[in-house]
């Protein structure tokens, strides 16, 4: 039991309610009928649909066993690489729940909302001062989104000075989101290979920098867990040939409150509130990814923007220079509700302090770990730290075995395989979340399957075996999925 935390327990069969339903079940107990039975009408004669029998002990034990082959970081230590799967406080969860905001309706007047435009205009305003930034749209519905619109301000920008430019630089540790983005709004990306340090050299983005060349897209610390220690060099550079700097602030878990991306050079960047900022994710959202700015570019901002005239708050759509709406209302308003939340409750120091931990659970690891797996980088990390499996592989044992050993044990794997250039990427984000007890005792089990790996690799290559469904084939699980257990 103790050596595997969440999974030793009773793991159980469960049919489908159709193969456990039984003739004459039933839910309920409905008094005798003391009218006469009536036909139905001709139309609704037939078989009807046809629902299984069963009674409340049946329908009750079965979605509760199903909710319980879930894992999240409710259950257990949830080390996602670049996904910040640390624990949500649940009394943003309760904020956001409080009925009077969650039922507020968006078509409602200004006068009527003077508090839900308050909360979007003041978070605006936390968030900006977090940064470093000037001004903050929170309307983007996810990082991703975000991307899009910043790429669309970057574009406005160059569009209103009749400047001309097609592509856009883009390290090769970028997310897949990166280009994705920067495609969408015309640009081509130009990749930049990180230098020997992991992170970007200050003499490529010199050679590569051009007037035909929009600006770059830089994550900060980097999907490495790498801080570009060059960025104001960089920045310098790409400004000096009329581009602009975009970061992706994924990775802001590491230095909320304490890296003024302004003053590294940043002109746009977005944030993503339900990786720092407490909204549970994974699964598919909602979430949030407010995109940030710098005066220059603030005309850009989708519109509404809130505005406040020491008395009164407004939504403005006069904004002729706007990249125009890019979500319905206001975004997704429950997410904002729970960062706004978030901030309040934990205040600028514990912020800090919050990313200072982070930083702190990721060296810790990094250290506890590198005589054990193969260290990418030996350097100073970030909020999390990259490893691969060079030395299992002698062993024939790859990443992905001992991601599934990991899940034996209890643990939602890493992020594997990524960033791409690292062979076999592990990538362990540990969080603030996690205490010293449970880091050591992460560490522990993995120390005890690089061992398993030499000694008994059958563990691994036939892991996972506590689960409902063993190894998947994993492109045909994606492609053509069987949901019926
Ligand atoms: C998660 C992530 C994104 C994308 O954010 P979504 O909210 O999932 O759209 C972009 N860049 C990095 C570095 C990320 O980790």
């Amino acid at each position: 039991m103790k050596d595997a935390p969440g999974t030793s327990g009773l793991i159980l069969e469960e049919p489908l309610l159709w193969e456990k339903g039984k003739k004459g079940r039933n839910g309920m107990s409905v008094s005798a009928s003391d009218v006469p039975a009536a036909a139905l009408p001709e139309d609704l004669v037939g078989d009807g649909p046809d629902f299984p029998d069963l009674s409340e002990v049946d329908v009750v034990r079965h979605y509760t066993r199903l909710s319980q082959w879930n894992f999240g970081v409710d259950t257990g230590t949830y080390p996602l690489g670049s996904c910040t799967m640390k624990y949500n406080p649940k009394v943003n969860e309760k904020q956001a729940a409080t009925p009077v905001i969650a039922a507020a309706h968006p078509m409602l007047d200004d006068e009527l909302c003077q508090g839900t435009l308050e909360l979007i205009y003041k978070l605006e305003k936390h968030l900006a001062i977090i940064t470093g930034m000037d001004h903050v749209s929170a309307q983007p519905a996810a990082g991703a989104h975000g991307e899009l619109a910043g790429m669309l301000i970057i574009d406005a920008y160059h569009r209103s000075r009749n400047s001309k430019r097609t592509k856009i630089l883009m390290p090769d540790t970028a997310h897949g989101t990166n280009p994705a983005s920067a495609a969408l709004c015309g640009y081509k990306p130009v990749k930049i290979e990180s230098g020997k340090r992991g992170i970007l050299e200050v003499e490529d983005i010199r050679q590569l920098m051009d007037e035909e060349t929009a600006g770059i897209m830089i994550t900060n610390p980097n999907t490495l867990g790498l801080f570009e220690e060059n960025i104001r060099e960089i920045a310098a550079i790409v400004h000096e040939k009329g581009g602009l700097v975009y970061a992706d602030g994924a990775n802001m878990n590491a230095i909320m409150g304490i890296v003024d991306l302004k003053k590294c050079g940043v002109d746009v960047l977005h944030l993503n509130l339900h990786k720092t900022f407490s909204t549970p994710h994974g699964g598919g959202g909602p979430g949030a990814g407010p995109v940030c700015v710098v005066s220059e570019l603030e005309k850009f901002l989708p519109y509404p923007r809130i505005s406040f005239d020491g008395s009164e708050y407004s939504r403005d759509y006069n904004r002729p220079e706007s990249i125009g709406r890019i979500h319905a209302f206001h975004g997704n308003f429950g997410v904002l509700v729970r960062a706004y939340s978030y901030i309040l409750t934990m205040g600028a120091e514990n912020l800090r302090m919050a990313s200072q931990l982070a930083v702190l659970n990721a060296c810790y690891l990094k250290v506890q770990l590198k005589d054990y797996l193969h260290l990418a980088y030996n350097r100073p990390c970030m909020h999390e730290v990259v490893f691969s499996d060079k030395r299992q592989l002698e062993h024939k044992i790859t990443t992905l075995d001992i991601a599934k050993r990991l899940m034996d044990c209890g643990y939602h794997p890493p992020t594997i395989y990524f960033p791409l250039v690292v062979s076999g990427a592990i990538m362990i984000e540990p969080t603030e979340s996690e205490c010293l007890d449970d880091l050591d005792r992460f560490v522990a089990v993995v120390r005890r399957i690089t061992m398993e790996a030499m000694e008994q690799p059958e563990l691994l290559t036939n892991a996972p075996q506590r689960f409902k469904v063993k190894r998947l084939d994993e492109t045909r699980a994606a492609r053509q999925p069987c949901l019926c257990g």
